[in-house]
């Protein structure tokens, strides 16, 4: 039998009076006064919180985490302010010596460069070498001359663009997919570094939403060892008739992975990105990837084979026909990102039992390009307030590799709207602290006996931080099932 007792803790939730919590065999057996359970069991280890904070583990609601596992490793350009910026920092770099055969940065958002991006910038930065440069939402490609012949050989089609040297959408996502190509084993290291390090920050389970099904590879990886996180691994249109030949429904677990690994949701795509100017707007702009009866019939399919939907939606458009099908359908489910809404739509989340699976980083990202590009519509923008007022369920994500897997940034950013000392971003559309600590948890505001330890402690109440205090926040100690994952106690 394991057992753990956690003394002198603080319960988040609670006015933070002292408590001792024991854990056997990864369940919460006891909570009471500190000093009052006795510690001496055979087989008990006694862990001194100091009065450190006990809440439910973190939840990450969208996560791409084979790519975030890659971009931990590739030159993060996103402080770059210009095209110029960006290909001085890759030079710098293509100067120190590049052992990988392509030259990848990661993050530039052009939205407010001065000038646009040009192929030759890439050309004289790294010469002789294929350079690529993904933009922060991933939605597109700048690419030099060497990298665009390369990919062209290696996606099997000719990949042509402008003076810019950007590709974009289908075109960038076959280069992304096509970096995503490392080998199994050489992938599986990086993922077990990125999940150590998610761990790190109090997460205990992430939603992977990954264009290429994970299911396999997370089984593959939890047996390796990489096991600190509970995984949802979601299926894209394209492989949903495997799954759907495979018996798999949301929420099942997978066998052999100590309940670690379950089925995650179908993830569909209905239209681009605030970034790339392609998310569908009512003013007729933007891109719609599906013909609203194909979603209808896709998204009936999916639920008839027991899979929970989750639409990607980011124009207040694309929103309107994401809550559409669901109503159409008649099921439950997450519209992911659901950045840009119409009023009228705000209620339909909670009328329709569907939650609202937001980025809150991304508000603060992209707050400049939503200025220019949403004008006059930004009140309506990340409507956290709104939603919540509304009774819609939120659930918090990063995106990753959009924006840094850490639950502690979604929360700062949803509950302040601020970042980089500047003026909150429509502070009248905060979040409640309430409701960001619950949307990156399960649910749960606190610990309660008869819960599975998944757990974390840090240094400071959640419910009671600064946003600046949520961004900083020190984890102390993070457990799956009663085992520790991280601990610094
Ligand atoms: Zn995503």
């Amino acid at each position: 039998m394991n057992e753990i007792l956690l003394r002198t803790v603080r319960r988040v939730g609670t006015s933070g009076a002292p408590a001792d919590v024991r854990i056997v065999d990864g369940r919460v057996s006891e909570i009471a006064p500190t000093g009052t359970l006795d510690p001496t069991g055979p087989d008990t280890e006694v862990v001194e919180a100091a009065g450190a904070w006990l809440g439910p583990g973190l939840r990450d609601h969208h996560t791409h985490f084979d790519q975030w596992a890659l971009v931990r490793r590739r030159v993060d350009v996103s402080t770059c302010d210009s095209a110029e910026s960006t290909a001085a920092l890759l030079a710098d770099v293509a100067r120190t010596g590049v052992t990988d055969r392509v030259l990848i940065g990661h993050g530039y958002r052009d939205g407010l460069w001065p000038t646009p991006a040009r192929r030759e910038l890439l050309d004289q930065a790294a010469p002789g070498l294929p350079t690529v440069v993904i933009s922060g939402d991933l939605h597109a490609v700048w690419c030099n001359a060497l990298a665009l012949e390369y990919f062209s050989a290696v996606v099997g089609r000719p990949l042509e663009t402008g003076d810019d040297g950007v590709l974009r959408e289908q075109d960038a996502f076959d280069v992304t997919g096509a970096l995503s190509q490392v080998p199994d084993d050489l992938l599986d290291g990086y993922v077990a570094d990125a999940v150590e390090a998610a761990a790190a920050r109090g997460v205990t389970g992430i939603v992977d939403l990954e264009m290429r099904f994970g299911l396999d590879r997370w089984r593959r990886r939890i047996h390796a060892g990489a096991d600190a996180l509970r995984v949802s691994s979601g299926v894209y249109a394209t492989e949903l008739e495997d799954v759907i030949g495979r018996g798999l429904r949301t929420g099942d677990v997978v066998d052999g992975t100590r309940g670690l690994l379950t089925m995650g949701p179908f993830k569909v795509v209905t239209d681009g990105s605030l970034g790339t100017r392609t998310a569908a707007m009512t003013d007729g702009s933007g891109v719609l990837a599906w013909p609203f009866d194909e979603l209808v019939a896709i998204t009936r399919r999916a639920v008839d084979a027991g899979l929970v939907p989750a639409i990607h939606a980011i124009g207040d458009r694309a929103n309107t026909l994401a809550l559409d099908v669901f109503e159409t359908v008649g099921t439950r489910g997450t519209v992911e990102h659901a950045q840009l809404l119409v009023d009228t739509d705000v209620h339909r989340f909670a009328r329709l039992g569907v939650a609202a699976s937001v980025q809150p980083e991304h508000a603060m990202d992209d707050r400049d390009i939503a200025d220019r590009h949403w004008a006059g519509s930004t009140d309506r923008a990340f409507p956290f307030a709104a939603l919540e007022r509304a009774g819609a369920r939120l659930l918090l994500g990063s995106d990753a590799p959009v924006a840094p897997l850490d639950p502690w940034i979604s929360m700062a950013a949803a509950v302040g709207r601020d970042r980089d000392g500047r003026e909150p971003w429509h502070p009248e559309q905060r979040m409640s602290a309430l409701a960001a600590w619950r949307g990156s948890t399960d649910g749960r505001v606190g610990v309660a006996v008869g819960d599975l330890a998944d757990l974390v402690l840090v240094e400071s109440d959640p419910l009671a931080s600064s946003s600046a205090g949520l961004r900083a926040m020190r984890v102390l100690a993070t457990a799956v099932a009663g085992r520790f994952t991280y601990r610094e106690l």
